[in-house]
């Protein structure tokens, strides 16, 4: 059997995280197996539709590195068939027209939540004669739940569940507009699709028992079914919003790289051992569905920072340049130099081994821009309080008189200098010294952003800071 498995997303404008999970894990699964993942677009739902959403989707997939077989389906591009598949029930006797109208379904859901009975229709069209149908009702169509017995479900994740079949309801297929609900259109597509596997949250575990009715009534093939646990917050509750970034597209403009994004991701729900940094390869290679955890976790904002700060490390300057490039961007860089990037490169080491971000290397970097708005930040200004500038006005005659403007040199000066004028306390001079020339407290080693800008830079920014800042 060729596994297929698929990933079926509601274009809702962003990525939920644990949806990009559930796409990661379809995605290694297929690929462990040498199957396919196909992708359907459950865009359904006309009011909220937009291609930019859709968008989102394909931008997210393509950010995490995840592809999919064939051309991605759209659900509403298919709703002649589910409407087909819900009139094949019908002549099946395997579902009824229900035509009660919004004041009778009201007072039944009243009753039951009053009894407390699991389910508030009372089918009372299940077994009624179409003749009897008021003529200014439009009917929905209901799937014809079993009234007896019990539903089993061997989830691959959950294990074996098994419900009383009183708990079903006759829920809608098809409603009175003759759009089919999620319900019918996820079980005939899938069908259709060929999907083996269906490996989904568990907040679909109760639709599973559903679409399971529909699937028997036509005979078809009940996939292999895992639902995995959600992913909650670090106070317990479902992961959201008010937790911190919860969507890819928030982690990539956070400075995240989808490696870390992905790594994580893979290690909150399924677990190699205690291996915790593990390649895409070694993912292909060792997932199964047997290694999916089968509690929830609880997102962990420091160990994806951790993770990132790691796979930064690892990146080719290269590659670590042309992602701080979009940062400067959103900086406000009017224009990336060859100077810039020349000496962005010089300290690329030092960059990635201080950030946790890209964010981060672009900020500590962005100095480096002979164009930019030259702004001070707050805690800098702290520093270049007037004694500071007197200071680094006497420093820039030494520095000025360097024939070597190498990190070494400046350092050695800026030691002599603090020797005759600070006690030796070279922090009293080179916190100044970065204030002045990075507009920051934060940044690689001062002397070597000093070498980087060259002698004719550094010059000219203590003078601007003297100039702008002096009382
Ligand atoms: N569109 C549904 C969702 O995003 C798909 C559920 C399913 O996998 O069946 O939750």
């Amino acid at each position: 059997m060729t596994v297929i498995t698929r990933f079926p997303p509601s274009p809702t404008g962003f990525m939920h995280i644990g949806n990009a999970r559930t796409a990661m894990f379809n995605w290694l699964f297929a690929k462990h197996e040498k199957g396919k993942m196909l992708l359907r677009i459950e865009d359904t739902d006309r009011t909220r539709h937009s291609e930019e959403a859709v968008q989102a989707i394909y931008d997210g997939m393509n950010w995490l590195g995840l592809s999919w077989d064939g051309d991605a389906v759209s659900q509403f591009s298919r709703s002649d068939r589910h409407t087909e598949v819900a009139e094949a029930l019908l002549e099946k006797g395997m579902a009824y027209k229900c035509y009660c109208t919004s004041e009778e379904l009201e007072a039944m859901r009243e009753k039951a939540q009053k009894e407390g009975l699991p389910t508030f229709y009372d089918r009372r069209w299940r077994d009624k004669d179409e003749n009897d149908a008021p003529a200014d009702v439009k009917p929905v169509i209901r799937i014809k739940a079993p009234l007896t017995g019990e539903t089993v479900i061997e989830d691959k994740v959950q294990g074996k569940i098994t419900i009383k079949n009183e708990q079903l309801d006759d829920f809608i297929i098809l409603r009175s507009d003759g759009t089919p609900t999620y319900m019918l259109a996820v079980v005939v597509d899938d069908n259709d699709m060929g999907v083996t596997h269906v490996l989904r949250g568990d907040d679909h575990m109760n639709n599973a028992f559903r679409q399971k009715i529909i699937i028997e009534a036509m005979g078809w093939d009940t996939p292999i079914y895992g639902h995995m646990p959600m992913i909650l917050g670090p106070d317990g509750s479902k992961l959201s919003k008010r937790h911190g970034a919860v969507s890819l597209e928030d982690f990539q403009a956070m400075g995240y790289l989808p490696e870390a994004v992905f790594n994580y991701l893979l290690r909150l729900g399924w677990s190699h051992g205690n291996d915790e940094i593990i390649s895409r390869e070694q993912a292909i290679e060792w997932f199964t569905i047997d290694n999916i955890g089968h509690s929830p976790s609880k997102f962990d904002y420091d160990k994806l920072e951790n993770l990132n700060a790691h796979y930064i490390k690892e990146l080719d300057n290269e590659r670590f340049s042309i992602l701080v490039q979009d940062f400067w961007t959103k900086l406000k860089v009017p224009q990336i130099s060859e100077d810039m990037l020349k000496g962005f490169l010089q300290l690329a080491d030092e960059l990635k081994s201080r950030a946790k971000t890209l964010k981060q290397a672009a900020e500590e970097s962005v100095f480096l821009s002979y164009s930019a708005e030259y702004n001070f930040e707050g805690d800098a200004l702290n520093i270049l309080t007037d004694d500071a500038l007197t200071l680094l006005k006497d420093l820039k005659r030494s520095l000025s008189g360097l024939d070597d403007f190498s990190t070494d040199s400046v350092q050695s000066a800026c030691k002599q200098f603090a020797k005759e004028n600070v006690d030796g306390k070279l922090g009293k001079i080179g916190m100044p010294l970065r204030a002045a020339i990075t507009g920051r407290t934060q940044s690689p080693s001062v002397f070597a952003c000093a070498s980087v800008l060259g002698k004719d830079e550094v010059l000219r920014r203590i003078d601007f800071a003297i100039d702008k800042l002096s009382s």
